[in-house]
Parts: C-alpha cells; structure tokens; sequence
C-alpha cells in the first residue's frame, strides 16, 4: 500500500489518501493537546502508544461484534482505516462523574453513574463542541433517528466490553469518547480509542491513567502512556504486574475519593 496526499489534519492525527480505494492511512503523531488546544506539547513515542492501544481496542471490539474502521497497523503509528464519512457527534459514556460533567453539574467526581450517562456533543471547535440533545442531532440532520438509536445502542455496549476489558487489568474506565461514520449503509466506529480519548483511573490506588496526567501535570505523561500501554495490551501477569494489596500502594492524591473508586 502507497501512502498519497494528506486529506486532513487533526490535533493529534493526520489523514493520509492511499492508493487502495476505500482505505486510508490514519497517523498517530506525537502531538498533545488540551483544553481546546490552550495547552500544546509534542512528546516522543504519544503517537504509537495511542496507536497501539487504539488498535488492540479495534481488534477486541470486532472480536466481540463491533463494527470498526480497523483494517490494519502499517508500522507503530500508521493504521490502515476503512474510508468513512464521519459523523461530526462526539458520543462521551460516562461510567463516574469526572471531568466537565463535574465542572457543569452539581456531580461530586467519582460519584458512580449507574446506568451510565451518554452525552452527545456536536464536533466544532469554532463553537466549543456543544452540547447536544435527540431533537437538535435530527433538527440539525446529523443522524436519523434510526442512526442515533444505533450510535446510542453501539456506545453503551462498547462501553460494557472496555469495561471488562479494563476491569481485568485493575483500570476503572471513569468515561470514553467516541466517533462514528458512514460507510455505505452501515455505521462504524471510527477514530481512535486511547489514552487520549478515554478517562482510566488505577481501581487500587486510584492514580490516573490518561490524558488527565497532561492536563493537570500530575507526573511523567509518557511514562504513565507506556505503562498503561503495556497494561492494556499485554495479558496479566505477562508484564510481571502483580496487584498490589490495597495497603502497600502508593498514597492516593484524593484519599477520600479515591476511597470510594475503590469499591467499584
Ligand atoms: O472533558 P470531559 O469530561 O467532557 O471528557 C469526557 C471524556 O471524553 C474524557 O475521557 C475525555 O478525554 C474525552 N474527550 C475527548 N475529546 C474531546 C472531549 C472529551 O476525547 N473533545
């Protein structure tokens, strides 16, 4: 396969044509991003830690009945994709309260969310990614209401598989966010599943394990990325990780709540 022309590029992807119809080159590159771009950084090997979780979650999720964009990994960074039309939705799942829905709501962070909640934000920077609601999404004709059944449905039932699949690795996923497209009449999972785009705390110490470490400089990002990654993608015990008794971790930086992670 040919990598050709850039079609678009991202905060932390670019896009690349090939020359195999219907399929394109997704680039995870090292750049880091937060807070609506406020906060820029280039780190080395981010791109193919994302890359390489994103793309052991695609394969897990089509194992398990989940339509993806998946096709293939070219090299660490580069992942061969199904050409979609995306859907410009960003479907979050939330598991716990955490993040802006403790911002925006009277949620205490950590507070269990049970069933979980699914926000669905419209994809515009410009605007600042609003919030949006089933009327708005068919009124502003993102999605049928067929189409948004399916996306909701999709959503909560990946939600239930990375929450095993994370559950086995002593992760809690606190919250995800996903995207859709089209690719003739069926709707696939697009974009990336990773570090990036998911909220993973240590259900033992309750350190985070994502993206919230750059945030909020809690500590070595891509030390937290490699490790996560190895986690993840590596089965127990493979990695020589063993669960520390409760007592013997580190000190927890909320104690109080991370407490109460601990009993989910
Ligand atoms: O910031 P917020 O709490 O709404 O984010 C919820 C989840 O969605 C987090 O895991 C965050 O990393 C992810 N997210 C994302 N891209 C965005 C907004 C949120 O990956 N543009």
């Amino acid at each position: 396969m040919k990598q050709k022309g850039l079609l678009y590029t991202g905060k932390a992807k670019s896009v690349y044509r090939t020359d195999v119809k219907g399929q394109l080159i997704v680039e995870f590159r090292d750049d880091i991003t937060a807070f609506d771009g406020g906060k820029k950084d280039r780190l080395a090997n981010k791109g193919s830690y994302n890359a390489e979780v994103s793309a052991f979650i695609f394969r897990y999720l089509e194992k398990n009945g989940v339509k993806t964009h998946f096709v293939k990994m070219l090299d660490p960074r580069r992942m061969v994709v199904r050409e979609l039309s995306m859907i410009p939705l960003e479907v979050i799942v939330r598991n716990l309260a955490a993040g802006s829905i403790v911002r925006n709501y009277p949620f205490k962070e950590g507070t269990k969310l049970n069933p979980p909640v699914t926000v669905i934000d419209y994809k515009d920077d410009a605007r600042h990614d609003p919030m949006l609601n089933d009327d708005l999404i068919v009124a502003l004709k993102l999605a049928t209401p067929a189409e948004l059944a399916r996306i909701k449905a999709t959503a909560l039932k990946i939600n239930a598989l990375l929450v095993k699949l994370m559950a086995a690795q002593d992760i809690t996923l606190v919250d995800f966010k996903i995207e859709f497209g089209r690719g003739g009449r069926t709707i696939y999972l697009g974009d990336e599943i990773s570090m990036d785009s998911m909220r993973l705390w240590d259900t033992v110490t309750g350190e985070s394990l994502d993206k919230d470490v750059y945030r909020f400089s809690k500590g070595d990002v891509m030390a937290t990325y490699n490790r996560v990654a190895r986690r993840i993608t590596e089965k127990p015990g493979k990695a020589g990780r063993k669960r520390a008794p409760a007592q013997a971790g580190p000190e927890p930086a909320k104690s109080s709540i991370r407490q109460t992670k601990r009993k989910i």
